[in-house]
């Protein structure tokens, strides 16, 4: 479950050219919008990320023209997201801290706040198998925003950086655990494994690409049991940005379930270049400048796709190349936030 509201420090205010009632203020690498003087620097405060989605609760009452909701399941909230106001980017909602609370803290459920999931088209959804498989780990990627403490340890790391793509998240495995049992051949969304259904399409797309059988010789051959996952995009998904005519999945990492980890970025490109599948675009490989690293992914981030150069760019998301010290994170484009989200 994400850290979607936690406890936070002010760490720098700006004003904004133009306005006098409002400023900037930011927690890690955030910026939020706020009120004049509404918070000071070293205050503890609780910070809400985008893609919160808030109840309803007298507090929040001032968001319901801009960002009231209401879900698929008639949950009512407000949904946080990207905005700009006189030209600064404002991203979630920093509320003055009302509760005893440690920095860090992470008060997501205290304060009833899920995730903004938009809703999923049918055939998407498919039939349920049941949860995703606790060997394998799920695709979620943490934003670079909130590893401002972090990213110190990263410096000079060799990376690449590969295009975030806007689709749904594709999992695909073969699994020989050590007890008798037949080798499991599994699909899984972001969230839940899928039973193999007529119209779903995470489920025809890897027959068409003949996935079982691709990935049963690996893992007969090498005798290991691995993960292959990767982005999902095409006709109906996410608005079909790229304009593809057909469904197509284009993987991100492989890993190996038999000793619980991730494949290194090279051994994971001979992988997927043995299967004759298709890798994300790989965008560079570069070592990690040593200063600004968040804003210059947030920089880097904004462009247009590889795919199709008509559209704006999701993101990157950043890996270490080095399987040892394995990290990664994503930087979304603002300008990608800005206009479609
Ligand atoms: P988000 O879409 O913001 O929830 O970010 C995490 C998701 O990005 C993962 O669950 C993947 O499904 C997706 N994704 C798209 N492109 C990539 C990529 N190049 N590398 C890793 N994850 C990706
Ligand atoms: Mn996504």
């Amino acid at each position: 479950m994400r850290k979607l509201a936690s406890i936070r420090t002010i760490i720098d205010v700006k004003p904004i050219e133009g306005a006098d009632k409002i400023q900037a203020y930011q927690v890690d690498g955030w910026w939020v919008v706020d009120q004049k003087d509404a918070h000071q620097i070293g205050d503890k405060v609780i910070y809400f990320e985008i893609d919160s989605f808030l109840p309803i609760k007298p507090e929040f009452e001032f968001l319901r023209k801009s960002s009231y909701k209401k879900l698929q399941d008639g949950t009512e909230g407000f949904r946080l997201k990207t905005i700009r106001l006189r030209g600064q980017i404002s991203q979630g909602l920093i509320q003055p801290l009302t509760f005893d609370a440690e920095e860090g803290e992470d008060v997501t459920e205290k304060l009833g706040v899920i995730k903004y999931e938009p809703p999923i088209p049918a055939q998407l959804a498919g039939k349920v198998k049941g949860n995703f498989p606790f060997f394998i780990p799920r695709t979620d990627e943490e934003r670079i925003q909130n590893l401002k403490k972090y990213v110190a340890n990263y410096h000079e790391e060799v990376v690449y950086i590969t295009e975030k793509l806007d689709g749904s998240s594709f999992t695909c495995f073969y699994h020989q655990s050590k007890d008798d049992k037949e080798p499991e051949f599994g699909i899984c969304s972001r969230n839940l494994q899928l039973t193999e259904t007529e119209g779903n399409t995470l489920w025809q797309v890897a027959r068409e690409l003949d996935l079982e059988n691709k990935l049963k010789k690996y893992c007969e051959d090498n005798n290991v049991s691995i993960a292959l996952q990767g982005e999902l995009v095409g006709p109906g998904i996410q608005g079909n940005p790229y304009k593809l005519s057909a469904p197509t999945i284009y993987f991100f990492t492989a890993f190996n379930i038999s000793i619980q980890q991730r494949f290194g970025g090279i051994d994971f490109m001979d992988i997927i270049e043995e299967l004759e599948l298709k890798t994300v675009p790989i965008l560079e490989y570069m070592t990690l400048p040593k200063e600004n690293l968040i804003n210059f992914m947030l920089d880097y981030a904004i462009g247009r796709s590889i795919i199709n150069s008509d559209a704006e760019r999701e993101g990157i998301v950043v890996r270490s190349l080095n399987e040892y010290n394995s990290f990664s994170f994503k930087a979304i484009s603002n300008n990608f936030l800005l206009k479609h989200k």
